[in-house]
């Protein structure tokens, strides 16, 4: 049997942050991903954060992956500008939370997991191989276990596609839906009131554009969030972040509100590319082709349906190009183009000639190009208190760890953290020959100290001061008696900090169902958009694809065994989840009984804690281009 120093499972940021800063201090590690590749299993929002806060130090992706990270990591967009909007109808009021944005904060920019992971894991594995380790992945870990009762006795591998492999240590990086810690029996399944659930598409938008419309220059990126009408009465919000060229659009709601007033997640995302001020941001110029004459011959038609994809897809592409100054350069490079202004004339001739021979309609409307979801855990409810288990340490969605509080959410940055403290706690027991309990209380501590155990645990009241100057304009009696109160006890610094001091004293857990709340959420932003936002009218209709259209665009290598097994079709939970499945898996029969077909799943792990949930074996399942 194989033996290593320490096993990854789960190559997401946090696997790879883990394994690059094992290598880092010259241990051997070995990361095992699920996925066909790493990046084709994860999602995000997503903004990654580097963070200076005032007291503490955390661990940034730059301290692993080293000072150019910046430099050279394929970010999206440096996030400049961090808009709140509050909706009601078409009315809209926006507040400006880019100073709350960058609070204790280095940078914070777009990306898009699936080229940051690709980059990251090459990164990460060309410095574990020199120590003998390596990635991976298309394997699946099935079961994690000590070879002895003894405390601190190795720790054995098994998966669905190698031999059983043995190692010292084992750091679980799996996921919010971490079978590890189920198996280990490290922490039960997160439960509905600890996780919120995410919904994402990516909208295709050409570079210049996306800066013309959110008014950004090349080298800045905009976020935009949501709350109001548009959460269609739930907790959480929307949210619209630019990347180079494309946007995420996305939707994360609290479980518990989802349990209670089930909508379809398909169905939440619509809401909010209805909602008009988000229906403008992503608005762009389409072509529609139009109905091949039936009575012509059908080779001619096939000819004509042929030859219009194949100008359409030109005049994509050279649009791609001629907004966008690096695919311009590129064109004009290869010598197809003098210059910028040639690149032009050909992109009008192609339209013309779409329009002119063959009927085709230029609209405003958007493109599609992927659809994901995941659960999110809500780290303030859910961190694992002991985030260990014999000689497995639990870091990042995982560990149930991640700051996600109102207009802050931060999970990639805070997974990054804990890879550090728990690949450092392996190293020291490495050199002591000294694991189980001890190397497990050292992480334990370590976590302890992290600032953002800190903030997971107690409200920041600079944060705070932050967030209520940048509501100033908002009239304290138009929010109702109770906010309003609220709201303007809050504007004196002393009586908040005494305010904070007692919510502080008496948990989060007391404070949250207030803060937290459909009012806050909900009502408040429609009452503010009402009584002072602006009325903004749709142009267009944006055509929104269906769930089905949204499910065939996804690529999946299908396992024929289904990872999920229904143990008790006839519960309220599994119920709930023909509605609350993102990709729609599950059905009611006529006899009540709800059957499953996991062929469209998208692993996002809802339906998991009424279900015996697994991931797919090895490169099975779902596979994201972007994530
Ligand atoms: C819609 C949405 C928006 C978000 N927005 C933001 C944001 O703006 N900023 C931010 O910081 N965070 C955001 N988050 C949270 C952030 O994306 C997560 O916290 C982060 O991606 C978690 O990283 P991870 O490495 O811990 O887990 P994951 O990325 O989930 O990685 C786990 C990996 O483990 C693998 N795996 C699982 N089980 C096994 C097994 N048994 N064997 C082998 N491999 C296995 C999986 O295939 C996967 O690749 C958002 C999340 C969502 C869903
Ligand atoms: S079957 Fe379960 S894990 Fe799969 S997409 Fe639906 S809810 Fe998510």
């Amino acid at each position: 049997m194989e033996d290593f120093d320490a096993a990854i499972i789960g190559g997401g940021t946090a696997g790879l942050a883990a394994l690059k800063q094992l290598a880092n201090l010259g241990r051997q590690a070995v990361l095992i991903e699920a996925g066909k590749d790493t990046g084709t299993k994860n999602v995000s929002g997503g903004i990654l954060y580097s963070k200076k806060p005032r007291h503490g130090k955390v661990f940034n992706a730059e301290d692993v992956f080293g000072s150019s990270f910046l430099a050279e990591a394929p970010y999206e967009r440096k996030i400049t500008k961090y808009i709140l909007h509050a909706t009601s109808g078409n009315k809209d009021y926006s507040i400006d939370l880019t100073r709350a944005h960058e609070y204790q904060s280095n940078y914070g920019c777009s990306v898009l997991l699936n080229k940051l992971i690709s980059w990251l894991s090459v990164v990460a594995e060309e410095s574990a191989q020199k120590f003998g380790g390596g990635i991976v992945s298309g394997v699946h870990v099935r079961s994690v276990k000590p070879e002895a009762a003894a405390e601190g006795s190795r720790m054995i591998i098994e998966t669905d596609e190698l031999e059983p492999f043995r190692c010292k240590a084992v750091i679980a990086a799996d996921g919010v839906n971490s079978e590890t810690a189920v198996m280990t029996g490290a922490r039960e399944k997160f439960s509905q009131t600890e996780l919120y659930q995410g919904v994402k598409v990516i909208v295709k938008m050409p570079e210049q554009i996306i800066e013309e419309r959110f008014g950004i220059g090349p080298e800045e990126g905009a976020a935009h969030l949501f709350a109001g009408d548009v959460t269609l009465n739930h907790i959480g919000g929307g949210f619209v972040y630019t990347n180079r060229s494309t946007l995420s659009v996305g939707a994360v709601y609290h479980m518990d509100s989802l349990m209670e007033n089930p909508a379809q997640p398909s169905a939440l995302v619509d809401a909010l590319i209805r909602n008009p001020v988000v229906s403008e941001l992503l608005r762009d110029e389409v072509p529609v082709k139009s109905e091949v004459d039936k009575d012509l011959p059908k080779e001619e038609q096939l000819r004509t349906r042929f030859a219009v994809s194949k100008m359409v897809k030109n005049w994509t592409e050279l649009r791609d190009a001629y907004y966008s100054p690096t695919g311009s350069q590129k064109m004009i490079e290869s010598g197809k183009y003098k210059t910028r202004e040639e690149l032009k004339a050909r992109l009008d001739s192609i339209r013309s000639d779409l329009e002119s021979k063959y009927s085709t309609k230029f609209v405003s409307d958007y493109v599609e190009l992927e659809y994901s979801a995941k659960l999110v855990p809500d780290g303030k409810r859910c961190m694992m208190k002991k985030p260990y288990h014999d000689n497995v340490l639990f870091i990042g969605d995982a560990a149930g760890r991640g700051v996600f509080i109102g207009p802050r959410i931060e999970g990639l940055n805070v997974g990054i953290d804990d890879a550090v403290r728990a690949a450092n706690a392996i190293s020291r027991a490495l050199d002591r020959n000294d694991f189980g309990k001890s190397m497990g209380e050292h992480y334990s501590q370590s976590i302890e100290e992290s600032p953002f155990t800190h903030d997971m645990r107690e409200i920041d009241k600079d944060y705070l001061k932050i967030f209520l100057e940048a509501t100033r304009g908002v009239p304290k009696d138009i929010v109702g008696q109770r906010y309003g109160m609220i709201f303007r006890l809050m504007s004196s610094s002393t009586l908040r900090g005494l305010a904070v001091g007692l919510a502080n004293i008496l948990g989060y857990d007391r404070l949250l169902p207030l803060v937290e709340s459909v009012d806050t959420y909900v009502q408040v932003p429609m009452e503010i958009a009402e009584k002072m936002g602006r009325s903004v009218d749709a142009t267009y209709q944006p055509t929104i694809p269906s769930l089905a259209d949204r499910i065939a665009r996804l690529s999946y290598d299908d396992d024929r065994k289904s990872h999920i097994l229904v143990t008790d079709p006839q519960s309220e939970f599994i119920k709930k989840m023909v509605v609350l499945c993102p990709t729609a898996c599950y059905s009611q029969e006529p006899d009540g009984k709800v059957t499953l077909q996991h062929e469209a799943c998208v692993e996002c792990g809802t339906c998991s804690k009424g279900t015996e949930w697994h991931h797919p074996r090895g490169e099975k399942g779902v596979i994201y281009q972007y994530g």
